[in-house]
């Protein structure tokens, strides 16, 4: 974990320029919908707490976007319970950790939902546009694309990461909130 906390209004940045895409998408989908499903709220709420993002700056976040669309009875009776408990604060008080990516490309993924690893449930074509969509080139969606066809996500990953960060060297990537610390450490934050 970073020492520092991470204030909530940073997370739309900091979505764009650190979160590999897994997370990145699960963000806009928030966003976008003012909702996201069980699988998604644990895959991005363990992120965001391990990045260093506080249990009541977590609750602000996720109740700002939910209460867009219920009320806030709603909200603290059906999703309130569920982010204290990820920070350990209730039920069996243990301090659960962020997913691995071998978790999250284990997962299994359905219509509607944004959890799950993008190199692997996109189908390709709709792959390639989110990446053309995030700046990408059309020869650097190629270089990316050459291993998701050939089921090497996190080889994808690593250097997706290596041209959004105009990165000499390709991190070997195995957890999104290392991804996240690698991308802090490059932009010199
Ligand atoms: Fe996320 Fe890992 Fe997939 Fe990258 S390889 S998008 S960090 S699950």
């Amino acid at each position: 974990c970073r020492d520092a906390a991470i204030p909530i209004e940073s997370l739309d940045q900091l979505s764009k320029t650190s979160m590999p895409l897994c997370m990145r998408m699960c963000h806009e989908h928030i966003r976008a919908q003012h909702h996201i499903k069980h699988n998604g709220r644990m895959q991005y709420g363990l992120f965001i707490k391990g990045i260093g993002v506080t249990l009541e700056d977590s609750l602000r976040f996720w109740r700002e976007e939910f209460t867009k669309k219920m009320d806030a009875d709603k909200f603290a009776r059906s999703y309130e319970y569920n982010i204290y408990h990820n920070y350990g604060k209730k039920g069996s008080m243990v301090n659960y950790t962020p997913y691995s990516c071998a978790k999250i490309i284990k997962d299994a993924t359905g219509p509607g939902d944004c959890h799950g690893c993008p190199y692997k449930y996109m189908d390709q074509g709709s792959l390639k546009t989110k990446l053309s969509s995030y700046g990408l080139s059309a020869s650097a969606v190629d270089e990316v694309m050459s291993f998701v066809s050939r089921g090497h996500y996190q080889i994808a990953c690593g250097k997706y990461f290596q041209i959004t960060h105009n990165s000499t060297v390709e991190p070997t990537i195995i957890h999104p909130n290392n991804y996240f610390e690698e991308s802090q450490i490059t932009m010199g934050n």
